[in-house]
């Protein structure tokens, strides 16, 4: 019997040293690793290539995605740039119009300058999907449920209708996390985190991680990140697997105190709109509780204009005011001028993200007292 997620989660990857029998094992900082003669060595020769702590992390991370290979890059934005970087000139990408602001300025801003094009439209509906494919298609991208509207797409819908042209799909999965949604079994090609978010959980590391089943993509991106050398710090590479340890117990709290608060907001005629993927009412409330297994601890709200949402967020007392999410610490933020300051307010406004947004990222503190705060800072607007 294959042990369940918890049990994966704090041992896979992670067995005791077997030099010293450490139970948690060691950080390998080398740089370079000894050989026994020419090119006869012990899995390690130069640590951009490969080395023990970020080989442990890969496997941790692979196992809980259920695939058989975990790439470990800088940053989510490095693992993003090397998934790229399996395109050539010519070729065409179909991305969800509401994804991480910077994946949206690194699409638009750089890659475009390769002769990479993309078309960037709301995935939330497959129909739009079949519509946008051209000859030169080779990926879709996606994030379900999106930054910073919670928008949830089909994954399998998408990913079906990707498969009959031979498309590959890869799926951001940071916000939900594998404890909370498993993108392989609705057949994506890919899964890619920012580690930086809930895989780490106590935002004091940043790191990205690409996930796949397929050899050859994995060969590849191997290859990508040898030579392109967007590597992770052994030292990152185990505060993560630490944090990773965690991941579950972590994740249902988040979850827990993102409800109450959906709850309370709810109740609070000076909130306009609530966006949570399980909220009765969300557009694709359904397909969320097909594909994700609770509704993660990212609650976005509008109030009424950009003055209402400064006061609200100068006013908070345990939320800090900061971009990133997924810590154990909650924080709130503006998109329309923090996370998603690098989209054109033209854009931003086309795609729903209002003047009085506010996200909020519920951290595993007490519930009662994110909510007083919450509560608070609303009274004073
Ligand atoms: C933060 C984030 C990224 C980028 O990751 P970094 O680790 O900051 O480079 C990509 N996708 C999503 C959904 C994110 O939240």
């Amino acid at each position: 019997m294959t042990p369940k997620f918890e049990t994966r989660a704090v041992h896979d990857g992670q067995e005791a040293d077997p030099e010293t029998g450490a139970v948690i094992p060691p950080i390998h900082l080398s740089s370079t690793f000894k050989q026994d003669g020419i090119g006869k060595h012990r899995g390690f020769e130069y640590r951009r290539t490969n080395n023990p702590t970020r080989q442990r992390l890969e496997h941790q991370v692979a196992s809980l995605e259920k695939s058989q290979h975990g790439i470990a890059f800088a940053s989510g934005s490095a693992a993003t740039t090397s998934i790229q970087l399996l395109l050539q000139a010519g070729d065409h990408v179909i991305c969800g119009d509401d994804v991480y602001g910077g994946t949206y300025r690194f699409f638009d801003k750089v890659m475009k300058n390769f002769d990479v094009s993309y078309s960037f439209i709301d995935l939330t509906d497959p129909d739009k999907l079949k519509t946008a494919i051209q000859d030169n298609t080779k990926m879709i991208w996606l994030e379900t449920p999106t930054n910073p509207l919670l928008k949830v797409s089909d994954l399998g819908a998408l990913s079906t209708i990707a498969k009959e042209k031979s498309i590959m799909t890869v799926v951001d999965n940071t916000f939900a996390t594998p404890y909370l949604q498993a993108p392989f079994d609705y057949g994506a090609d890919m899964v890619v985190h920012s580690a930086t978010k809930y895989l780490g959980g106590h935002s004091d590391l940043v790191g990205g991680i690409v996930l796949t089943n397929s050899d050859s993509l994995a060969e590849r991106l191997r290859f990508i990140q040898n030579s392109a050398g967007a590597v992770p710090s052994p030292f990152d590479m185990w505060l993560l697997s630490r944090g990773i340890k965690t991941l579950a117990l972590r994740m249902e709290r988040h979850c827990s105190n993102a409800e109450k608060m959906v709850k309370v907001l709810q109740q609070d005629d000076r909130i306009n709109q609530i966006y949570y993927p399980f909220l009765a009412g969300h557009p694709n409330e359904d397909v969320a509780r097909k594909q994700m297994s609770r509704g993660g601890g990212m609650v976005s709200f509008d109030l009424s204009n950009r003055a209402e949402a400064e006061r609200f967020l100068s006013n908070l007392e345990i939320f800090s005011l900061a971009e990133s999410l997924g810590g154990v610490e909650s924080l709130a933020e503006y998109p329309p001028e923090m996370t998603h300051g690098s989209i054109e307010p033209e854009r931003r406004h086309e795609i729903g993200i209002n003047d009085g947004l506010i996200r909020l990222s519920c951290g595993i503190e007490h519930v009662d007292d994110l909510i007083a705060d919450v509560q608070q800072s609303l009274n004073k607007l």
